[in-house]
């Protein structure tokens, strides 16, 4: 069967990345959250002292770039790709809210998107992957072969990522916190110059609020296989 490139873009904690993640691991594909990148970044340059308060300073991350060495390696136990920076798993850390709230003021400066498009196109230069995030299907693969943008209501997305939170262990985080984080991530997103996050013209929507995991799988499943064997 031909190897395609998947492609599936949209709003924060939308439950994308499970999903992508299912699918790979059903479909023997390689998958990448290109979101944890952009989290690796940021928790560089929070460890690097780059951020002065909460405002991140571009040039001395400029001068550092060079320096980030980001990594997916297999997690034997659960099968599933975990976030190495320089040579460290970071796979849990980069989840904290601490990264959450500053990771979007990253993502927005030219030359980080530059290095991590460079980094996602060569890792899905063979095809055979599925990469969640929110310019895959824009802007790393346009000519993706499935692309799919998913959303969902605000408070049903806050409520997900809050459970996960205090299923991590995270007791003092409150649901108004992780709201307000998700609503301003999904602004600075949608509202940046380089590259905004915007549904691809030939992306499938998905509205998953009301779906669950199963289910979600089974559509994109569908679509897979409609793709796969015509
Ligand atoms: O997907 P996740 O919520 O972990 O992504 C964290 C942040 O990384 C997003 O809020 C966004 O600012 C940035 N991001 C991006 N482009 C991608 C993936 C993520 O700008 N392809």
């Amino acid at each position: 069967m031909r190897k395609i490139v998947i492609a599936i873009d949209g709003f924060s904690s939308n439950g994308k990345s499970t999903m992508a993640k299912s699918l790979a691991k059903e479909i023997g594909y390689i998958y990448i959250d290109s979101g944890a990148m952009y989290r690796a970044v940021t928790l560089y340059c929070i460890q690097h002292d780059l951020f002065d308060g909460d405002k991140l300073n571009e040039s001395a991350l400029h001068n550092e770039i060079q320096n980030i060495k980001i990594e997916f390696h297999l997690n034997k136990d659960t099968g599933m790709p975990e976030t190495y920076l320089n040579g460290v798993n970071v796979e849990s850390v980069i989840r904290s809210m601490e990264v959450s709230s500053k990771v979007s003021q990253v993502s927005a400066v030219a030359f980080v998107r530059r290095a991590m498009v460079a980094l996602q196109q060569e890792m899905g230069k063979a095809k055979g992957i599925v990469m969640d995030g929110r310019d895959i299907g824009t802007v790393v693969f346009p000519e993706a072969e499935l692309k799919v943008f998913v959303t969902a209501d605000a408070e049903i997305r806050a409520q997900r990522r809050f459970d996960e939170l205090r299923s991590k262990g995270d007791a003092k985080t409150t649901f108004d916190e992780v709201l307000e984080n998700l609503k301003s991530r999904d602004y600075m997103d949608q509202t940046r110059e380089e590259s905004p996050l915007v549904k691809a013209d030939d992306a499938i929507l998905l509205d998953n609020s009301y779906m669950t995991i199963d289910e979600q799988m089974q559509w994109l499943l569908n679509k897979f296989k409609q793709i796969t064997t015509n």
